[in-house]
């Protein structure tokens, strides 16, 4: 039996817009078995207006599925499916790695899975849709017949959610092709999921603009951007990581596919400020500084302190590609950060490009909430 919580009066506006989060705010009253994965958000009248996955320990109370008709377990299957189906040109014989399911993006709030070669990596960030672990694996299997799926439990929101934080004891760790370069990736050690798939277009950008450039990669991971770049024509390559495992991921990276780099793990907040380069291509993709709203304005410093220092380490005439992934810093806002920091670094810069994620990360127009990776690709005089 479903949960059943009825809107609250004035409330009718969450509704129109579609979003699909619903607060705990705008509900009045609920009925119903607590623990119900599915919960129905009523009117006044009692007709049904919103349904989804319920979770009563989070202030998302309702994750909206559908306004209208009932979420029930094919609803959740045929989406995924759907899902699965949206990405099938991302796939061909030098790619088989991308984000299948992007959560509201693909109608599923709090679902994700990511295809890594024969590998599938599921994170769910809510209770109710916790509940249908089975009919996601049953429809995984039947869609792709992978080797494994493997469910990354380590969100800080299933610890909230009151679910297992644990990990399943299983190798997972496989190899990927993207764009015809190899990379390993390891679900359960990785940062993420294993592997930064949101950057898939940007680093063929990278790859159509690295020949004959001194190539600098700030907060590298495994050194995808290095990889993608050395194999576009690079000069050199230097990789920059604070942790010591993402660097030796990125080394490994590199002999995998042939190519030659620079390794160094250190802060990157020290390594701008000491004597390096200059370098005629720089990669500047941080961790998210801003993991909530009050914590912009310091991510702001942060991410202007790095790209200031950043820019005057890039010869005249050289380009930058520079990234904020989080996702409480507005476009609007990193535009500004970029604009300081190139004022004070005293160099003539312009937008060539704007940046985002790839298209299996899509965004819904009703929850802009989703468009978290923005970049930009500027040139410096
Ligand atoms: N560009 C990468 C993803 C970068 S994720 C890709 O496409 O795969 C951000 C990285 O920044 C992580 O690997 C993290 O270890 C690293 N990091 C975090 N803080 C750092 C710091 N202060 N200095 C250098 N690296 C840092």
């Amino acid at each position: 039996m479903n949960r059943t919580l009825t809107l609250k009066r004035g409330k009718e506006r969450v509704i129109a817009n579609r979003h699909p989060w619903i607060f705990a705010g705008a509900i009045h009253t609920e009925r119903g078995p607590e623990d119900a994965p599915i919960g129905d958000l009523v009117d006044g009248d009692g007709t049904r207006i919103a349904s989804g996955f319920y979770s009563r320990s989070s202030q998302i109370r309702l994750r909206a599925l559908a306004f209208g008709e009932p979420a029930t377990p094919e609803l959740i299957a045929a989406r995924l499916s759907e899902a699965i189906a949206r990405r099938r040109a991302i796939f061909d014989e030098g790619t088989n790695a991308a984000r299948l399911v992007h959560a509201e993006g693909d109608e599923l709030s709090s679902i994700v899975v990511d295809r890594y070669h024969d590998v599938l990596v599921v994170e769910i960030a809510n209770r109710g849709a916790e509940h249908f672990k089975p009919l996601i694996v049953e429809t995984l299997q039947r869609e792709l017949a992978p080797r494994a799926i493997f469910f990354k439990n380590d969100l800080p929101a299933r610890k909230l959610e009151g679910l297992p934080t644990e990990d399943e004891g299983v190798d997972v760790a496989t190899q990927i092709l993207e764009s015809g370069l190899k990379f390993r990736v390891n679900p359960v050690e990785g940062q993420k999921t294993g592997f930064f798939l949101d950057q898939r277009e940007n680093r063929r950008l990278v790859r159509t603009l690295a020949g004959g450039r001194r190539v600098l990669n700030l907060f590298s991971y495994s050194g995808a951007f290095g990889v993608y770049a050395a194999s576009g024509g690079a000069s050199s390559v230097t990789n920059v990581d604070v942790s010591a495992p993402a660097i030796e991921a990125a080394r490994e990276n590199a002999s995998l596919n042939g190519v030659q780099a620079e390794h160094v793990v250190a802060d990157a907040f020290q390594y701008v400020r000491q004597k390096h380069g200059p370098f005629d291509l720089l990669i500047c993709d941080p961790p998210a500084f801003a993991k909530s709203r009050n914590e912009v304005e310091r991510a702001a410093r942060g991410y202007k302190d790095v790209n200031l220092y950043a820019m005057r380490m890039v010869a005249p005439g050289g380009l930058m590609m520079t990234f904020s992934c989080s996702g409480h810093m507005s476009l609007d806002l990193f535009q500004k950060v970029i604009f300081a920091a190139a004022l004070d670094a005293g160099r003539r810069v312009s937008f060539v490009q704007r940046l985002t994620a790839g298209p299996d990360h899509p965004v819904s127009i009703y929850c802009p909430e989703g468009e978290y990776l923005k970049g930009f690709l500027l040139e410096i005089h």
